[in-house]
């Protein structure tokens, strides 16, 4: 079976709900969203937390509450949203292979916009050594489990993490009466902001930096977690469970089979400052485009797609030239869009986003060709959000023939922070 629509938004999160409403407001119709849940609402749906919904909705909302309310502006909208229908693969073109209740179908789009969002990785993916027992989740699956199902998987976990997410996994526990018994982190400080630093203090949960080789103990259930101190002893505490926080990555999972480039640096689409992927009837927006922002940046980011994405309607689908974007120096971890089309209409994105691999004081540099573009003053930490103008660089890159490339390098003269 196969059907067609004007524009396919794979993925019923923030970034997707926000997109589709506003394409519909646009005047676009035709708007399908897929979701492969039973509801949509995305992350948000499993945060029963504050703060959400301060930038969209001008009020200080709970992540279910929130999701609830972008669910129901989308279908007032007139977006027709499928739940329980899961992209399975991305074909050339804008066609899709998806599973809905057991049956398999194509959907043909003008154009499909890709908003999968992040997870977290796996403790296989972050190489923690130790047994195999019951009792290790992501903060994600907690959350799933405590605000969706009601359950309460242990009493005493240990949080590998300190990142913002690490906070969401504390309020969580806090909710369902759990009481993490630390909180571990590999980094001399706390990854989650200078202001939110005191709150795991404040909940009564010790942390401690600077630690190294966490093994996870226990035969049937987790039983302790061992690692080493910042000053080199080894340390063992007792829990019942290890919640593995943080290290994002794009839900990237249908991209490793389909036409569209992945930038390795930031594990999601390589797009052009539209948000247009290397096959120009795929756009992508949210957190599948780099790990991680905030909820009210990704419903702000997918409005803008929107407006990109309806603009683009107007046209036949072709792929443009395009200068590439990269870093080049090992205290940039990413830079985003990785291509940008010169002599572009306006409408596309003003800044590109950076994030660093470790804590820099010094400036950040976009060259082309042995030539200075722009320069500005870096001084910041790792996950933090770094924007720098694309104007600048687009105006003087030099412009190339349709699909040459040339390459302008992110560059960075550093010193160590004060
Ligand atoms: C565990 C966790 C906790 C977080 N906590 C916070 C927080 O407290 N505050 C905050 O601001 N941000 C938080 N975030 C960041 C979060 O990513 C953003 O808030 C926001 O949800 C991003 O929106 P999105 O649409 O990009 O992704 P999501 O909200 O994740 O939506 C992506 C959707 O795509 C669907 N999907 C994926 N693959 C397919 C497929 N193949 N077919 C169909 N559907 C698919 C998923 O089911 C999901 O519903 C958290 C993220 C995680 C992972």
């Amino acid at each position: 079976m196969s059907e067609g629509c004007r524009v396919a938004i794979v993925g019923g999160g923030t970034a997707g709900l926000s997109l589709a409403t506003t394409l519909r407001r646009l005047g676009v119709s035709g708007i399908v969203v897929l979701e492969r849940e039973e509801d949509a609402g995305g992350v948000p749906r499993h945060c029963g937390h504050y703060p959400f919904g301060l930038r969209e909705f001008k009020r200080l909302l709970k992540g279910p509450d929130y999701a609830r309310r972008l669910v129901r502006e989308a279908i007032a909208a007139g977006v027709d949203i499928r739940t329980g229908t899961a992209v399975t693969k991305l074909h050339k073109g804008g066609r899709l292979s998806l599973v809905c209740g057991g049956e398999t179908y194509d959907l043909q789009a003008e154009r499909v916009v890709l908003c999968t969002g992040v997870r977290e990785a796996s403790r296989a993916q972050r190489l923690i050594s130790g047994d195999r027992p019951i009792g290790v989740m992501s903060t994600g699956a907690l959350q799933g489990m405590v605000f969706l199902q009601g359950l309460r998987p242990f009493h005493r976990p240990v949080i590998l993490g300190s990142e913002l997410v690490s906070l969401s996994a504390i309020m969580t526990c806090a909710h369902a009466g759990i009481k993490p018994a630390m909180m571990l982190e590999e980094g001399p400080r706390m990854l989650a902001r200078g202001f939110m630093r005191p709150f795991p203090a404040l909940r009564g949960v010790p942390m401690r930096f600077g630690v190294g080789n966490i093994r996870i103990l226990g035969n049937r259930r987790v039983e302790a977690v061992s690692y080493t101190d910042a000053g080199g002893l080894p340390r063992e505490v007792s829990c019942d469970g290890v919640i593995v926080s943080g290290r994002f990555r794009p839900e990237a999972a249908l991209m490793q089979d389909s036409p569209l480039e992945i930038d390795p640096d930031t594990g999601g689409p390589v797009i052009d400052q539209f948000g247009r992927c290397s096959d120009p009837h795929y756009f992508a927006s949210g957190n599948l485009l780099r790990p991680v922002e905030t909820s009210g940046w990704c419903w702000q980011e997918a409005r803008d797609t929107a407006k990109r994405v309806a603009a683009d309607l107007a046209q036949e689908a072709r792929a443009q030239a395009t200068v590439t974007l990269s870093v080049n120096s090992p205290e940039l971890r990413f830079v985003l869009p990785q291509r940008l089309v010169p002599d572009a209409p306006p409408g596309g994105m003003a800044q590109m986003q950076l994030r660093l691999n470790k804590p820099v004081s010094g400036r950040l540099y976009a060259t082309s060709g042995g030539q200075r573009l722009w320069s500005g003053a870096l001084n910041t930490v790792p996950e933090r959000r770094i924007l720098a103008p694309i104007g600048p660089i687009i105006t003087a890159a030099p412009i190339h023939e349709v699909l040459m490339e040339t390459s302008v390098v992110c560059s960075m003269e550093s010193r160590p922070p004060k």
